[in-house]
């Protein structure tokens, strides 16, 4: 059974920008409090705000396109961890089934999916 769609949508590509400091490739990253995206060097802490928001909204959107992907009948697989600490931010259900991401994208290799496991409810997020 497959956990996610195999087709890879929407823009993960942004552009190379390098590092005015070390010239190092920069890398986008999320800067969650600001909501805004920036580029940053993973040699030093040189950052750089991408201007560009639209860039964001695609990430955002990206990433709700991947939980509709996502199938619900992954809480009736027993094979799946499950965890009690990320209560379901729909119904509260406190048990919810989780694994990572499949997309070949490194950024987001860490990120981690839920699926509510209250069959009336399956909502899915995401960290
Ligand atoms: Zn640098
Ligand atoms: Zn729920």
């Amino acid at each position: 059974m497959s956990l996610m769609s195999k087709e890879e949508s929407g823009p993960g590509f942004v552009g190379i920008r390098f590092c005015q400091e070390c010239n190092n490739m920069l890398y986008p990253r999320e800067d969650k409090e600001n909501k805004i995206l920036l580029y940053a060097c993973r040699n030093c802490d040189y950052k750089m705000p991408t201007n560009n928001n639209c860039i964001y909204v695609n990430k955002l959107m990206h990433e709700i396109d991947e939980l509709r992907h996502i199938n619900p009948e992954v809480i009736q697989d027993p094979t799946l961890p499950r965890t009690d600490d990320h209560p379901c931010p729909r119904c509260t259900c406190r048990e919810a089934v989780f694994f990572q991401a499949q997309t070949r994208r490194a950024e987001d290799e860490m990120r981690l999916y839920y699926v509510c496991c209250n069959a009336e409810c399956c909502h899915r997020w995401t960290e």
